[in-house]
């Protein structure tokens, strides 16, 4: 039987029938791709990466890998490192021409911030802490405790890189020994014994206590202004029965005052519901379990893509979306924002702010209907 161009009688499962090659691990872990929902419609751009495809620098005392624009095109206001430091590593004293946000995704983490005023601030982070880094404001930080700690660094500039950060050991390797002479009255012999090239991420003896650490910089050390903030550890902005979220931005972390995050936390079977940012693109990432996003953008343009743990997802800014677990565990993920508000439109609620005839005049349904839809912003929908 020929089933060529008959557009009429080939059933769906015939239709995807697939006799050619196949990556079935790819397969398996995207079944919106392979087989997406009918109201998918053309391609909205990439939406999705993972750092588990990204290449990894292995260095003695940990690694790194990220994903910018280079590996996500789409997203031009937000980049991604993910890192390792092994108990007592650094990652070397050094500063960037963007601003740094982070979160503690495993173990303790020393931290210290050098300000122009030369008073330094100094803090341990454990998972769930985050902090946020002022560019040009020179940094460490160093892995503690038994097994060091894994963290995420989110920078404001799309095309950041982690290879082009200023190093103080690039600093001095590269400036002419006399310079450096004068600079430092070290001797000569002293100046020929420093690094010759970046350490950039190595390992060392893990520090004093923070205590010490504190005692020593004496008078020189930053009480004011606070660089960390403990994330997990704060209550809820938003608790339902379809999980919570925990909203970070200027508002309730003065210093970050160019990224706004949401931590969200979406129970099995329920979803993060239709809703879109009116102030900037969406950049994700998926910490726990696994989920599916669909995103809508404009000219009738919709994909939906699968989503696990260590994935990053991206949203077109101010496309509409909305996110379900789809998994048997807690759904845990970011949503960063390059902005110092976190905002979202919930369309559920600008339903219920429609007056009755301008509902019905959209929706075509009896306005009885219309009402029984949530009549607030949820933001976490219940199975
Ligand atoms: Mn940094
Ligand atoms: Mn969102």
């Amino acid at each position: 039987m020929s089933v060529a161009a008959t557009g009429n009688g080939v059933s769906r499962t015939a239709s995807l029938s697939d006799p050619g090659p196949e990556n079935k691990v790819l397969l398996r872990a995207n079944p919106s791709s392979n087989d997406p929902p009918p109201t998918d419609r053309g391609n909205p751009g990439p939406l999705w990466y993972s750092f588990d495809l990204a290449p990894k620098r292995v260095e003695s005392g940990g690694w790194t890998h990220q994903v910018t624009q280079r590996e996500l095109p789409s997203s031009t206001d937000l980049a991604g490192v993910n890192m390792r430091l092994t108990a007592g590593s650094f990652r070397e004293l050094h500063w960037h021409k963007a601003n740094e946000w982070a979160i503690m995704l495993s173990g303790q983490a020393r931290v210290s911030l050098l300000q122009a005023d030369g008073k330094m601030f100094i803090d341990d982070v454990g998972a769930g802490d985050l902090w946020y880094f002022p560019a040009g404001l020179p940094h460490s930080i160093q892995g503690l405790g038994d097994d060091g700690c894994e963290f995420l660094l989110v920078f404001d500039q799309g095309d950041f890189s982690e290879d082009d950060t200023f190093l103080v050991s690039e600093f001095l390797a590269y400036t002419s020994p006399e310079m450096v002479k004068k600079n430092t009255g070290w001797s000569r012999e002293s100046i020929d014994k420093l690094p010759k090239k970046e350490l950039y991420i190595f390992d060392a003896t893990p520090p004093a206590s923070l205590a010490d650490d504190r005692r020593f910089l004496g008078e020189h050390l930053e009480t004011k202004n606070r660089y960390t903030f403990r994330m997990a550890a704060m209550q809820p902005t938003i608790s339902s029965p379809g999980g919570d979220a925990r909203v970070v931005d200027s508002t309730n972390f003065p210093i970050s005052s160019s990224i706004a995050a949401a931590m969200v936390t979406i129970k099995p079977g329920a979803m993060r519901e239709m809703h879109w940012h009116p102030n900037a693109a969406e950049w994700q990432y998926w910490i726990k379990g696994k989920g599916r996003m669909t995103v809508v953008t404009t000219g009738a343009t919709a994909r939906t893509v699968d989503f696990h743990a260590n994935d990053v997802g991206y949203v077109p800014s101010m496309a509409g979306h909305c996110i379900e677990n789809t998994g048997s565990e807690d759904l845990v993920f970011l949503e960063m924002f390059k902005s110092p508000r976190f905002e979202d439109i919930s369309l559920n609620e600008w339903i219920a702010r429609m007056p009755d005839a301008m509902a019905q005049a959209h929706l075509k349904l009896p306005i009885s209907v219309v009402r029984h839809a949530p009549q607030t912003k949820l933001a976490l929908l219940a199975k």
